[in-house]
């Protein structure tokens, strides 16, 4: 067991060594190195902080559970909680080390009363529970705390807010003057701490630095857009990225259901969660966006409050949150457990000065981006299209319509009939005028051209890597690179204008005769620009492409090489393997 050394020397005993090996632990987190040892050995109490999912949850979890004995009298260790979803989730969490078979049980607001009482009565040792409910207990002295000895604060920023201080204070009052206090929180405010204090006897701050996870596992940037842009912008961001799977903030109730809505009506797979969704609905929410049933979530920050949900590609900021703490939660939701996310944030002119602040707060490295452009969105669509097509054919999963094609081929040339079917299918949602505008706000991107690249992170690169390949094959400088663009199996980069068709011919030129590697995108109009002059150049240099039917770097190939792109350049060179169409129904 020499790989669990480093959960040995936190002073853990061999059994429970043994559930954490079946659990699947490897190391423990920062916050745990620092957290079970004070709470093993020491006897003060504690404030620790450490973003969320860092493992806080093992980190007291683990230590109580080697520290109590199995009674299943009164009540020994208490968890509060500010939601009925945590109460649930970190009573599975300690379940999944209990092997001293201690009775833990959630006790929350809208589950039965007579469920809770039995188990009550039965005898239980730890409870995680929501304030509300755990008062109404000891109203009825169906709970009872006179042997408690540890009492949890989980996320205890909002436990100690001006919602629940009040409740907590009455709960403490019953419980024993020396039990053990605990907090637990991803940010912990100065007010906040010091207001703890005072149920505190010696204390013990532990903190892990917050940004250290942010800024490596979060890609953090921004857009700026108008307040009545967003909704576009979003819908953009959801279609160039065909595993989007991510929770969108909204600071109101009606904020959400607005968005929702809206959302719906567009054919998104997407759901609503804030504190009037009642607690049924919610965990069906919940499980079908596990289940990645719905790919969308829009939520207001209380409601999505210690939400475990693992492996988020997107959190996107539609509005700022209140403050820096909530930024920070929210975008703690990406980038777990290993894996890299994106934090987008919004930001309309009215927002400009309060995220200025937060940006400072925050410590890290926001950076401003261009949204996807129009002929992003549509080249990727296209692009898909064209990978389904050849997945259908391939499978040869087509033919009970054999007899109908060629019924409909007596009638129709077949470029009229499959223009007429791509109609029906698409609607209008391959062409360019169905996209409203997106005016950019003051910025100037004039003489710049973008440029599509068949590659993109599944082919290893990273934002970085590819800045790196520009700059050492293309010989461009750093400033002269804008706008990096990365998805999945293409990216976007803007160059100047005159160094446009230099980049393409070098780029092909290393992708050896295989496929072309880049091409000038499409439409190089920069959105919103107003500068006359520049866009009628950029069109000089785009009708030149498109005269000849083909916009993407055509001219620097042969003939035969070009009766060969019958399909989207997208396509080519793209893994077979498909993404589900997940941003539709
Ligand atoms: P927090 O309370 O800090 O937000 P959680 O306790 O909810 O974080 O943990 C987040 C996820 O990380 C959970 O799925 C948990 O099981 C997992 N986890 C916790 N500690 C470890 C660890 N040492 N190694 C691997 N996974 C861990
Ligand atoms: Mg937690």
């Amino acid at each position: 067991m020499s790989e669990l050394e480093e959960f040995r020397i936190l002073g853990l005993s061999e059994e429970m060594l043994r559930a954490i090996s079946a659990k699947g632990f490897e190391t423990p987190s920062p916050i745990q190195k620092l957290a079970i040892p004070a709470l093993l050995s020491r006897t003060s109490d504690l404030i620790a902080q450490a973003q969320t999912g860092t493992g806080k949850t093992a980190a007291f979890g683990l230590p109580l559970l080697e520290r109590l004995e199995p009674v299943r009298g009164a009540v020994q260790a208490l968890i509060l909680v500010p939601t009925r979803e945590l109460a649930l989730q970190v009573t599975e969490e300690l379940l999944s080390f209990n092997y001293k078979k201690l009775s833990i049980a959630p006790i929350y607001g809208g589950a039965s009363m007579s469920e809770q009482l039995r188990r009550l009565k039965r005898g239980i040792d730890i409870v995680v529970g929501t304030p509300g409910r755990i008062l109404d207990h000891i109203g009825r002295e169906t709970l009872d705390l006179h042997a408690m000895r540890y009492l949890v604060l989980d996320e205890a920023d909002e436990m100690l807010n001006m919602g629940f201080i009040d409740d907590v204070e009455a709960i403490m009052s019953h419980m024993p003057d020396d039990r053990r206090v605990m907090l637990f929180s991803a940010t912990m405010p100065d007010r906040v701490a010091s207001l703890a204090q005072r149920y505190m006897h010696e204390t013990e701050v532990l903190s892990v630095p917050s940004q250290q996870m942010t800024a490596e596992l979060t890609d953090q940037i921004y857009f700026e857009v108008r307040e009545s842009d967003k909704f576009d912008a979003l819908t953009r961001i959801v279609d160039v990225e065909p595993e989007f799977y991510g929770i969108v903030f909204c600071r109101t109730k009606v904020g959400v259901d607005e968005l929702v809505s809206r959302m719906l009506e567009r054919g998104y797979s997407v759901e609503g969660l804030h504190g009037d969704v009642s607690q049924a609905q919610r965990e069906q929410i919940l499980r079908k966006f596990k289940r990645r049933q719905v790919n969308i979530l829009v939520a207001t920050d209380v409601a999505a409050r210690g939400i475990d949900v693992n492996n988020l590609s997107h959190v996107i900021n539609y509005s700022l949150p209140q403050d820096t703490e909530s930024y920070v939660h929210r975008i703690g939701r990406t980038g777990r457990a290993g894996n890299q996310g994106t934090a987008i944030t919004f930001i309309s002119p009215s927002e400009f000065r309060q995220f200025g602040m937060l940006k400072r707060e925050v410590k890290a490295d926001i950076k401003r981006e261009q949204l996807p452009s129009v002929q992003d969105v549509i080249a990727i669509k296209r692009a898909k299209l064209q990978d389904d097509l050849r997945e259908v054919i391939e499978s040869g999963n087509h033919t009970e319509y054999q007899g109908m094609a060629e019924e409909i081929l007596t009638r129709y040339s077949a470029p009229e009939a499959l223009s007429a079917l791509l109609r029906l299918a698409f609607k209008n949602e391959l062409s360019e005028s169905h996209y409203p505008e997106i005016r950019s706000i003051n910025v100037d991107r004039r003489g710049k051209t973008r440029i599509f690249m068949a590659i993109g992170r599944s082919d290893g690169f990273d934002a970085r890597k590819l800045v790196d390949l520009l700059k050492r094959e293309c010989e461009l400088p750093d400033s002269k690179i804008d706008d990096v663009r990365l998805m999945d199996r293409f990216s976007f980069v803007t160059v100047p204008f005159n160094e446009a068709e230099r980049v393409v011919r070098r780029l092909n030129a290393i992708s050896r005769g295989h496929h072309p590697l880049a091409e000038v995108a499409r439409d190089n109009r920069p959105e919103g620009s107003s500068g006359h002059r520049e866009e009628g150049t950029e069109r000089g240099f785009r009708k030149r492409k498109t005269s000849e039917n083909m916009p993407r770097g055509g001219t620097l190939r042969g003939g035969a090489e070009r009766s060969s792109r019958g399909r989207s350049a997208v396509s080519r060179g793209r893994k077979s393997s498909t993404p589900k169409r997940r941003g539709r129904k």
